[in-house]
């Protein structure tokens, strides 16, 4: 089954990855869903809001930046890397929609990269909309004020009941759409739009592999689920 997979993803001229929190575990990013996705006692459901941030903006800024100290702090990992080298073999044929926001990919080297949910690196102005990266972890004080117009910015990321951006999904969709081959590693696949990008890929003739130590409900679907964790599986699968 493995070296099926490995055929296919060697020979396929269209490939879109989707990754989760899982593609980070192995960094030392826990996901919200594992031991030790809590903060301070309190679930992301909790803090990762429009109506956590307006009651408590402070308390929500503390929470990003220890998180982005963490993610400062952290390394890409194998899965990471054999990212960036499969974007180097496909080159336009690629895409990573992730919908992780620690920036690892990006620091792993991939380019055709869409961050679905944002980045923890950077903020966004609340009246003007500017877009600024954090200063270094080391010197970041909450909360950052906008370099244009001086008003308190909030995270750039995606918060539980917000919409994603719609061109970002738009580009997506068409790369899972078009893919000969969707890789979906390291996501829980509940949460929309990850639950349905896998889906599209199948349904329009894709061959899908998945990459997580649990099943989901992609599981059924897959023409091979690896019960591994993203470096492991992902070298299992890699073109040699
Ligand atoms: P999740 O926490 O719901 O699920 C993580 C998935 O990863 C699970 O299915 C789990 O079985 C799998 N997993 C655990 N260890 C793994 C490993 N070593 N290799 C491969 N898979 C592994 O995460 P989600 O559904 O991806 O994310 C929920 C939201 O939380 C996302 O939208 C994301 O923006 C945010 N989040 C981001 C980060 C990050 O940027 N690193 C971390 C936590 C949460
Ligand atoms: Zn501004």
């Amino acid at each position: 089954m493995e070296s099926a997979a490995r055929a296919k993803l060697a020979a396929a001229d269209r490939v879109a990855v989707l990754t989760g929190a899982g593609v980070s575990a192995e960094s030392g990013i826990p996901t919200f869903r594992g031991a030790g996705g809590l903060w301070e006692g309190f679930r992301p459901e909790e803090l990762a809001t429009p109506a956590a941030y307006a009651r408590d903006p402070e308390k929500v800024w503390r929470w990003y930046a220890w998180r982005y100290r963490q993610v400062s702090r952290a390394e890409p990992n194998q899965a990471h890397l054999l990212l960036a080298e499969l974007e180097r073999m496909k080159g336009d044929g690629f895409t990573l929609v992730t919908q992780n926001v620690d920036g690892l990919h990006r620091r792993a080297g991939n380019r055709r990269l869409i961050e679905l949910h944002g980045s923890i690196t950077r903020a966004r102005c609340e009246r003007c909309g500017h877009r600024q990266p954090l200063p270094s972890a080391d010197e970041f004080e909450p909360p950052p004020l906008c370099e244009n117009c001086g008003e308190r910015m909030r995270p750039d990321v995606v918060w539980f009941g917000e919409f994603l951006d719609p061109d970002l999904l738009a580009r997506a969709e068409r790369a899972f759409t078009t893919a000969a081959v969707a890789l979906v590693i390291g996501t829980s696949a509940v949460v929309e739009p990850a639950a349905s990008l896998g889906r599209i890929a199948k349904a329009a003739g894709a061959y899908l592999i998945e990459i997580n130590p649990e099943a989901t409900p992609l599981t059924p679907l897959a023409d091979l689920s690896l019960r591994e964790t993203a470096a492991r599986g992902l070298a299992a699968v890699f073109p040699k």
